[in-house]
């Protein structure tokens, strides 16, 4: 079970789980908001043209970012798997994943939902202190999730594990890895 991605609403941990589940798995941790903040640091052209999106909550175009991860997972330390952290986004960006991993003659063996309650996502998320974690944005980021990306759940239901987000860092990772342990 290397294959794997990561979904939940903005603040349910996704990026904390990632970095931990990717080590605990020995497959690296993929996270498109990650490679855009990289690109926007950078001010690469990428990364100009991605600022606007991030800076409002929006969505980059699929166009760019399913470019982007193109490109990330045609890198050699992919081969024997990833987390995808963040991507996809929506079930267009789902369709291309599925189409990239098909011409390795791969696909995805598990999608994780980490499923948190809203009043304890908009705490972890005033918290944090991102610079794009006001309030007007953090709200258009929920509204985002529940239009766009909500969808994927149904998309992958054959292959999905919903574990509980809420409880401590490593409690969550072990909820986790017990349940992929359980798929196979
Ligand atoms: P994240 O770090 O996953 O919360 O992403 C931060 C921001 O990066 C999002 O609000 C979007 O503007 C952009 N972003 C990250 N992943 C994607 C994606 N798969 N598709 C489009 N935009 C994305």
């Amino acid at each position: 079970m290397t294959r794997l991605v990561l979904v939940g609403p903005p603040g349910a941990g996704k990026g904390t789980q990632a970095v931990a589940l990717s080590e605990r798995l020995s497959v690296p941790h993929i996270s498109t908001g990650d490679l855009f903040r990289a690109h926007v640091g950078e001010q690469t052209p990428l990364g100009k043209e991605a600022k606007r999106y991030l800076d409002s909550g929006e969505l980059v175009p699929d166009s760019v970012t399913n470019e982007m991860v193109r490109e990330r997972l045609a890198e050699s330390d992919v081969k024997a798997g990833f987390l995808l952290d963040g991507f996809p986004r929506n079930t267009k960006q789902a369709e291309v994943l599925g189409q990239i991993l098909s011409e390795s003659d791969n696909s995805l063996d598990a999608v994780i939902q980490l499923k948190v309650a809203e009043d304890v996502l908009v705490q972890r998320l005033m918290s944090r202190g991102r610079s794009d974690d006001t309030e007007e944005v953090i709200r258009r980021r929920q509204q985002i999730y529940l239009s766009e990306t909500a969808p994927l759940l149904e998309y992958y239901a054959d292959i999905l594990i919903t574990v509980d987000g809420v409880g401590g860092v490593d409690e969550v990772s072990a909820r986790v890895l017990a349940a992929l342990r359980e798929r196979t």
